[in-house]
């Protein structure tokens, strides 16, 4: 069943349009963010509000239907980053630059590489120019994330 517009806003305004995963600022991006399912639909998620989260398209696309995520420091298989289920500043931290977000945790490193948050696997350095941008603009890291820094 398609997602309704209602649920859509809901979704993009509980998010503060922002990416949540990497926190990319749907306002200054040229693509209109996508509805990610957290459980994807091929493994029984649902439509709920409770299993959907913003995701930019780079996210989504490296989400595809992966729950899981390798930790590169230890070896371990662990659930991704839940954006309904758990607080991003406790699994993520941006590099003093704000150009590279880092795990703080298993979760955080895993979901980091599963989705390539920082174009590493993919190699192209792409997100960290957009971001050098954004940050010289003002625009990034979100304000949300610099709370812990003040
Ligand atoms: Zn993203």
């Amino acid at each position: 069943m398609a997602i309704s517009m209602s649920v859509k806003l809901l979704v993009r305004q509980r998010a503060d349009f922002l990416c949540e995963y990497c926190h990319s600022s749907e306002e200054i991006s040229a693509a209109r963010f996508e509805i990610d399912h957290i459980q994807p639909r091929s493994r029984g998620g649902s439509d709920s509000v409770d299993n959907l989260a913003l995701a930019c398209q780079r996210c989504n696309a490296h989400h595809y239907n992966f729950i899981q995520g390798k930790d590169p420091e230890t070896l371990n298989n662990v659930d991704l980053f839940h954006p309904r289920q758990q607080v991003w500043n406790q699994h993520f931290i941006w590099s003093q630059d704000g150009c590279k977000v880092s795990g703080v945790t298993e979760i955080g490193r895993a979901t980091v590489q599963r989705l390539d948050l920082n174009d590493e696997v993919r190699g192209d350095g792409e997100i960290m120019r957009s971001r050098l941008a954004w940050v010289k603009a003002g625009w990034h890291p979100p304000v949300s994330d610099l709370r812990q820094l003040i």
